[in-house]
């Protein structure tokens, strides 16, 4: 497939570096900067191909405009990849390479950590530009997003508790947790302070240990977690969880957690519908660590980016209420959440005449 036929007329902008005494080769794919700069990690993998590269870059910055609009951040969706094993390949003058080809983006795109990449990297690649986030502390940095990313999940499993039983509270409430790594760990915290009871799994026997002896957790086996019976099933782990041998075992009422790309294929979201399963949108439900990472941009603030993680339980309300009044599957509703808003907010900046409003027709970042 060619270039602009994979574009497919939808991207803004899609950037190939290459820096051969570094053997650096990145792709930066700008998907809109509607509501403001592209901002989204750097994916460092062995891709076996330039084009599978590409359709990776593409298809995570699409993801990520959706996701920053429904966050309702002043933020557009981009990606980045480079292309290479980072164990074999990653050096600082690779990094700095890439650095300064950001630069060179002039703010449109703004990098992060991803799979591959660490908040080190990022450290690295700042030295050549101010257009990333994600670095350490002691650089301004917002540090492991982890907790602020399980506040987010709690607060969009209250949504979904008053959505399903018309109560907010998740006392009593039996929560199944698959991976209790950097972010279940935290949940998993958070919902046994609510009074939840909670039943998880991990592959790593360390960390579910860890869970049972500090929160005193029921355990299952990895591959049977999300056939436990129980109230919310709360995948933490990998994405792809919901699928056609997997939805016939769910015996939970909702599915939300901190996982990318719960829905193996979009249509899974309908066959959760079909089964009175409230699915809360996982780029909905997970946006805690891009809002965090996001206010670096401000000079970053723990109480402030934990404050802003509390609208993802009024967003998934919101969502709930287009999935019931247009009768779609809450996935297609939180596509529609997101499009609208960067439809109003575009419209507003066409439309805003200076003397006319007190509001300004752009953030400030
Ligand atoms: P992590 O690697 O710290 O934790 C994942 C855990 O899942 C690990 O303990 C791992 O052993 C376990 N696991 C892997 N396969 C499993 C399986 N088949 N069954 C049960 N457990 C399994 O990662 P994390 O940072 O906690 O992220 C968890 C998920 O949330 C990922 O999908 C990630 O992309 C997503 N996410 C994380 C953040 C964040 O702030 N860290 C933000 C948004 C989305």
């Amino acid at each position: 497939m060619g270039v602009f036929e994979a574009l497919g007329g939808e991207f803004e902008e899609v950037v190939f570096f290459h820096d051969r005494p570094s053997n650096l080769r990145a792709i930066v794919a700008i998907h809109s900067t509607a509501l403001g700069p592209a901002l989204g990690g750097t994916r460092f993998y062995p891709y076996a191909s330039e084009e599978e590269a590409l359709h990776d870059v593409l298809r995570l910055a699409r993801g990520m405009t959706y996701k920053a609009a429904a966050a309702g951040l002043d933020l557009g969706g981009g990606k980045a990849v480079i292309i290479g094993d980072p164990r074999r390949i990653k050096t600082e003058e690779l990094l700095r390479a890439y650095g300064r080809f950001i630069d060179t983006l002039q703010g449109r795109y703004i990098t992060a950590e991803d799979v591959g990449t660490s908040g080190e990297d990022m450290d690295v690649v700042r030295r050549e530009t101010r257009s990333v986030t994600g670095v350490s502390p002691s650089m301004g940095g917002s540090g492991d997003p982890s907790p602020v990313t399980a506040y987010g999940v709690f607060q969009g499993l209250v949504a979904c508790a008053e959505e399903v039983w018309k109560d907010s509270s998740l006392a009593g409430k039996r929560v199944a947790v698959q991976g209790v790594g950097k972010v279940g760990y935290h949940l998993v915290k958070l919902l046994t302070e609510a009074g939840a009871s909670v039943v998880a799994a991990d592959v790593d026997v360390d960390a579910v240990a860890r869970a049972v002896r500090e929160f005193g957790v029921e355990t299952a086996e990895p591959d049977k977690i999300h056939a436990e019976e129980c109230d919310v099933f709360a995948p933490c782990a990998l994405g792809g969880i919901i699928r056609d041998d997997t939805i016939p075992s769910l015996k939970c009422r909702v599915v939300g957690g901190s996982a990318n790309n719960q829905l193996e294929s979009p249509e899974h979201g309908a066959v959760l519908r079909e089964l009175g399963i409230l699915y809360a949108p996982d780029y909905v439900i997970n946006a805690g660590g891009l809002i965090n990472v996001a206010d670096e941009l401000r000079g970053y603030d723990r109480e402030r980016a934990m404050g802003r993680v509390v609208a993802i339980y009024r967003t998934l309300r919101e969502v709930f209420a287009i999935s019931r009044d247009e009768d779609v599957p809450t996935s297609e509703a939180a596509d529609r959440f997101a499009l609208a808003r960067i439809e109003r907010i575009t419209r507003l900046r066409r439309h805003w005449v200076p003397g006319r409003s007190t509001a300004g027709p752009r953030a400030v970042w």
